[in-house]
C-alpha cells in the first residue's frame, strides 16, 4: 500500500491568520481583514470588490450576520470565537448562498441552486437513470479501487432509496452523467483546490455532473484503520457532493448531509429529513422510501463539536504558536467546508462557455 500524501499546511497558514480577529467588530481595523473579506466573498457573503480594506465595515458586519445565520451560529455580528472557529474549519468549495443577488435570504432548511436545476426526466419513464464513472487518470492510489467504489456505491444508494433515481456505474468516463475525479490544485475548472483540509471537494449543479475531490486530502474509507489526524471520510464527502450533483445546495441544518462543513476523522453519512425533503421536492419520492429514525436531526446523530476544546485550540493559536499543528486543530474539532471562487467564476464561464451547462455550486 502506498502512503497517503504528506501533510503540507499551506492552507492552515492562510486560514489560521483569522484567529487574530477574535472579538473584532464594526469599526475595528486589523491588518489582513481584507483577506477575511475575500473569504466571505468566495463563499457567497460579500460582493466582489477589487479594493477590500482592512476595516470591519458595515458590509462585513452584514456578511458576518448572514454567515452566522446560515451556519447556525449565535448571531452576534462580531467575530466571536465560535464564528472564527467555523471560518477556519475545512469545508466544501460550493458557495453557501446560491440564490443571492444583493440581499441574503437565509432559510432554516435545505436549499436549491439558482433556478432549481435538476436532471431532466427521460421520456416514457417514471424513473431517472444516471450513470457515473471514475477518472482513470485523476485518482488516488493509496486506497483500493474496490473500497473507493464501494464507498461511492453506498453513497449513491442512500440518495436512490429516497427518490426514483437509479445510479449505475459505467466504464466510459467521457459519456457518464456523473464524472468523479481526484484533482490537486488548479485543475482547469476555475476553482482550484488548496492542499490539506480547507476545501475538500466540490461538485457542480445539474446537469453538469462533475464531482471533484481534493487529491491532497488524506482520504479514508475506514477511519479506524487510518491513523492520520487529518483523515477525511470519503463516504461522508461523497454523499454530500452527490447531493450537489442532484441539485441540492447547502442547508443550514447542522446535522443535515448538506450542511457545508464536516470535521476530519468524522463520519456523517446518514441522510436527514431535511436532505430527504429537499431532494424529494426535486424528484418526487421513491415508492419504496421508508422513513427511519436515523433521519431525525438531533444532537446525538450528527457531528458533535467539542466547543471547549475548540476554545482551547484558539487560545493556543492566539497565544504564540505560529504554526499550529494539524493535530491540535483537528483535536479542536475542525469542521470542513467547501469554497467557491467567485473571482474566477467569470473567467471560468468564459473558458467553459457553451460547452458546460452546469454552473459551479
Ligand atoms: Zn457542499
Ligand atoms: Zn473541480
Amino acid at each position: 500500500m502506498i502512503s497517503p500524501p504528506g501533510l503540507p499546511v499551506k492552507h492552515l497558514d492562510k486560514w489560521h491568520q483569522f484567529s487574530k480577529f477574535i472579538d473584532a467588530g464594526k469599526g475595528d481595523n486589523f491588518s489582513g481583514m481584507s483577506e477575511l473579506k475575500r473569504y466571505f466573498h468566495r463563499f457567497g457573503y460579500l460582493d466582489a470588490d477589487d479594493n477590500f480594506t482592512d476595516t470591519f465595515d458595515d458590509t462585513l458586519e452584514t456578511a458576518v450576520l448572514s454567515y452566522q445565520k446560515k451556519l447556525g451560529l449565535p448571531i452576534t455580528g462580531i467575530l466571536d470565537s465560535d464564528t472564527v472557529a467555523q471560518i477556519m474549519s475545512p469545508r466544501c468549495g460550493v458557495s453557501d448562498n446560491t440564490n443571492r443577488k444583493h440581499k441574503i435570504h437565509v432559510t432554516k432548511h435545505y436549499a436549491f441552486f439558482n433556478g432549481e436545476p435538476r436532471w431532466r426526466k427521460p421520456d416514457k419513464s417514471d424513473t431517472w437513470t444516471l450513470t457515473y464513472a471514475f477518472s482513470d487518470n485523476h485518482f488516488i492510489n493509496y486506497l483500493s479501487y474496490f473500497d473507493i467504489r464501494a464507498a461511492f456505491q453506498r453513497s449513491f444508494s442512500r440518495w436512490a432509496s429516497t427518490i426514483p433515481v437509479n445510479f449505475t456505474e459505467v466504464d466510459d468516463y467521457r459519456k457518464a452523467d456523473i464524472k468523479i475525479a481526484f484533482y490537486r490544485g488548479d485543475h482547469g475548472d476555475g476553482v482550484p483546490f488548496d492542499g490539506v483540509l480547507g476545501v475538500l471537494a466540490h461538485a457542480f449543479s445539474p446537469e453538469n455532473g462533475r464531482l471533484h475531490l481534493d487529491r491532497d486530502e488524506t482520504w479514508a474509507v475506514d477511519l479506524k484503520s487510518s491513523k492520520s489526524n487529518v483523515a477525511v471520510d470519503l463516504e461522508s464527502v461523497a454523499t454530500h457532493e452527490i447531493g450537489h450533483i442532484l441539485g441540492l445546495a447547502h442547508s443550514s441544518v447542522k446535522e443535515a448531509i448538506m450542511y457545508p462543513s464536516l470535521g476530519p476523522r468524522t463520519r456523517k453519512v446518514d441522510l436527514k429529513m431535511d436532505d430527504v425533503k429537499g431532494v424529494q421536492k426535486l424528484y418526487g419520492s421513491n415508492p419504496n422510501f421508508r422513513y427511519t429514525p436515523s433521519m431525525e436531526s438531533d444532537i446525538s446523530s450528527g457531528i458533535r463539536f467539542g466547543r471547549g476544546r475548540w476554545v482551547t485550540s484558539l487560545v493556543l493559536l492566539v497565544g504564540a504558536l505560529k504554526w499550529v499543528g494539524a493535530q491540535q486543530i483537528v483535536e479542536g474539532g475542525l469542521r470542513m467546508a467547501y469554497r467557491r471562487e467567485r473571482e474566477t467564476e467569470g473567467s471560468r464561464r468564459l473558458k467553459w462557455g457553451r460547452r458546460e451547462k452546469g454552473t459551479f455550486c
